[in-house]
């Protein structure tokens, strides 16, 4: 199955086709001042686009979207990189863990990842400097694992 990579937020109206019988009704993207309800949409690589949900106002859209995404809409088509790396996050997330190691970051008194020397305060343990990589590291991975 494929994900989502990229989102839209379009006006849009009903129409009627009444070259057909019986007359069919359909829905067009129109003009924002045009619009009867708003539609977010998802967008499929290779397979275009497909409706999520109508929405009253396009704030309410934008506020599903953003609930989605986990940021705030700025306009449609700008989700991509964000959502690249929530499609990534268990691979960086294991590709984290590896970097790490099971071995704390301070070993013999100096830590293997910024280099500060730990010796006369404690030989073995994590680095508690929040500017190092270890440190950083290890506030991501407690992020992604909170409940
Ligand atoms: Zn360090």
């Amino acid at each position: 199955m494929k994900v989502y990579d990229n989102y839209e937020i379009s006006p849009c109206k009903r129409m009627l086709d009444s070259d057909v019988y019986p007359a069919k009704e359909y829905i067009e993207v129109c003009e924002e001042h045009e619009a009867e309800f708003w539609t977010l949409y998802g967008h499929i690589d290779g397979e275009g686009v497909q409706a999520i949900g109508d929405f009253c106002t396009r704030e309410a859209a934008e506020q599903v979207y953003s609930r989605i995404t986990g940021q705030p809409f700025t306009g449609s088509y700008q989700a991509d990189a964000r959502l690249r790396v929530m499609h990534a996050g268990p691979v960086l997330l294991a590709a984290l863990e590896d970097l790490l190691g099971e071995r704390p970051s301070v070993q013999g008194g100096v830590c293997q990842h910024c280099g500060r020397d730990y010796i006369g305060d404690f030989l073995e343990g994590d680095c508690p400097s929040d500017d190092c990589p270890s440190f950083k590291a290890r506030a991501a991975l407690a992020l992604a694992r909170a409940a």
